[in-house]
């Protein structure tokens, strides 16, 4: 009998820790992880905040509250196993007048739901024990929110599949997927490969690798840039760990924060600005093909009507460095322009409904043989372990 031939395309933290997982439930099938640059973890993996999150505003019983939760927890271990930097240095979310409490009471509604390990509401001279630098009237205090080094993290789940006897095909790219009888035939650059089983794990390109095996174009990616700026070294100690606004509920992903970095730095960002490219980290990154694509969407087109003043002020804060502080000041009213300089940027692969609505979950699509992630934003990294789990047990579960 021949060993069942099982390819996961992309090799970020999600389609590593998928790889990884089905060496462990699947002895003797040969794995063979995909991706067209030369490193794992190019994109995504590498360009986000390092932030372990403990699931504190994820609606109760969403795969993203259920699987950040327990991906945390395995992350801690593994990390611990491995040797890789893993610090709890605590995140504090701040209330900033009496609009924003009422939405931390609902935030903290949810995460006692969502079982957050250690979470307490602080008052103001609470606040300034735990962040001597930040204001506000009230806080929620998540002691175990972690930072990581997720590239790390990868390069780790990298070596784990190797060692069990898995393949890395690297700088080869994905060119058409098609479904035959006989499996799923995958064209790498020029040759055809044929597996018995793919999950598409592919990011920023999601959407159109789902769509080479037949899958709905629904939903697209809508690539969104987030700028950083980095605290100078002589002003490090404004920020302890991690410091939050509270969520707008209307644009959850936006909210500069400050976030303490495992490297000693600190970060001010990152900010949501629509990215001309699906992988452009830098202002001037254009790709006509990819920004034409974004811009035919209807559900892009939805977004931005509805979403169009939250966008230019986002422009505005992505222009000017004072602009996009004023945010930040609010939580640490003495940071000065000075005391940062321009850091890294990343780009989030935003998964948009026909009808305009950013996809909230987490969201995996069958078809036959094939498992696509359609959507895996932040806390993806950090539930990359339980998210590989959910995956292996839906794509054996018929067998
Ligand atoms: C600015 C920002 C901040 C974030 N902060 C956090 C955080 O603090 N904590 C957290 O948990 N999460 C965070 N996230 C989210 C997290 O980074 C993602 O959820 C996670 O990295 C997704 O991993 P992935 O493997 O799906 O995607 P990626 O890391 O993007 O990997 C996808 C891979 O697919 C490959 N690929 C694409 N097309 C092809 C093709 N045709 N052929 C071969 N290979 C292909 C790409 O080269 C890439 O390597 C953040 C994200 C961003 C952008």
């Amino acid at each position: 009998m021949t060993s069942e031939r099982i390819a996961v395309i992309g090799a970020g933290i999600i389609g590593l820790a998928v790889a990884r997982r089905i060496g462990q439930v699947r002895s003797g099938a040969e794995i063979t992880v995909l991706d067209k640059e030369n490193i794992v973890g190019a994109h995504q993996t590498s360009h986000n905040s390092g932030v372990v999150h403990a699931g504190l505003y994820y609606k109760p019983n969403s795969l993203k509250a259920v699987l950040c939760r327990r991906g945390s927890v395995l992350l801690r271990e593994y990390c611990q196993e491995k040797g890789i930097k893993f610090d709890e240095c605590g995140k504090l979310v701040l209330a900033i007048n009496e609009s924003d409490v009422i939405e931390l009471n609902r935030i903290e509604e949810r995460a006692k739901r969502n079982e957050v390990e250690g979470l307490r509401r602080v008052e103001p001279e609470a606040i300034r024990e735990i962040e001597p630098h930040a204001v506000g009237i009230a806080g929620l205090y998540s002691p175990r929110t972690a930072i990581t080094d997720f590239p790390a993290v990868a390069r780790a789940y990298a070596d784990d599949i190797v060692a069990a006897g898995g393949r890395l095909v690297l700088g080869q790219e994905v060119k058409a997927i098609t479904l035959r009888s006989n499996g799923v035939a995958v064209k790498v650059s020029e040759e055809e490969k044929l597996f018995d089983r793919v999950v598409i794990c592919a990011g920023l390109q999601s959407d159109e690798i789902a769509e080479m095996v037949g899958d709905d174009k629904e939903p697209a990616i809508v690539p969104f840039r987030g700028e950083y700026y980095r605290l100078v070294p002589a002003k490090h100690d404004l920020v302890k760990g991690l410091i939050y606004p509270v969520p707008d509920p209307n644009y959850p992903f936006l909210g500069v924060h400050f976030t303490r970095r495992v490297d000693g730095g600190v970060d001010v960002g990152p900010n949501a600005v629509l990215a001309l490219a699906r992988e452009g980290y830098l202002r001037r990154d254009f790709s006509p093909s990819d920004l034409l694509e974004t811009l035919r969407w209807p559900g892009f087109q939805k977004l931005a009507r509805k979403h169009w003043k939250m966008g230019i002020s986002e422009m505005i804060g992505s222009l000017s460095k004072h602009q996009f502080l004023n945010r930040a000041r609010i939580y640490i009213p003495e940071l000065q322009d000075s005391d940062v300089v321009r850091g890294g940027a990343g780009v989030r692969a935003q998964a948009v409904d026909r009808d305009g609505s950013l996809v909230e979950d987490f969201r995996i699509h069958h078809l036959g043989k094939v498992l696509a992630v359609r959507n895996a934003p932040s806390p993806g990294a950090t539930s990359s372990l339980a998210i590989a789990e959910h995956i292996c047990d839906e794509l054996f579960k018929s067998d």
